[in-house]
């Protein structure tokens, strides 16, 4: 899939919606989700334009790829996430419903999340 750069996430890095930041350096952006799944739930983005986890991981640059890995771990640690624990999660393409397509690890945490992923919907 091409990347769209007018998704939301491309929109927010560009500064073209405001969101409610966490974390940013040089190649990593993070932020609260706007619908948060638990009390805790935050979105870390490389601000390359890729697609989903398939296209970073073919693509991004090995410095790409460690400073996304460890700015997530410092961003649950800094969000005292580390302590109690945390689940991350990166939906790709259809069967996962992945809704916007700009690569990103949600990071939930703050209550107990459950058993891993539920049974699917018939919906
Ligand atoms: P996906 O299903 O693609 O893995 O998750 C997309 C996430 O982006 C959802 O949890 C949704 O709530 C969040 N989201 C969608 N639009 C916005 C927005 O404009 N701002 C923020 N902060 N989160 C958004």
């Amino acid at each position: 899939m091409a990347y769209d750069p007018n998704n939301i996430f491309a929109r927010i890095l560009r500064g073209e919606i405001p969101c409610r930041k966490v974390y940013e350096d040089e190649h990593v952006l993070a932020f609260h989700d706007i619908n948060p799944q638990a009390p805790t739930h935050i979105l870390v983005i490389p601000k390359g334009a890729y697609v989903s986890l398939d296209d970073f991981s073919e693509r991004a640059s090995d410095r790409e790829l460690s400073a996304f890995l460890r700015a997530l771990g410092r961003i649950a640690r800094e969000q005292g996430a580390a302590r109690t624990g945390y689940r991350v999660l990166a939906n790709h393409g259809r069967d996962a419903r992945q809704e916007v397509p700009h690569f990103h690890v949600h990071i939930f945490a703050g209550r107990d999340l459950g058993r891993m992923i539920g049974k699917a919907p018939s919906g």
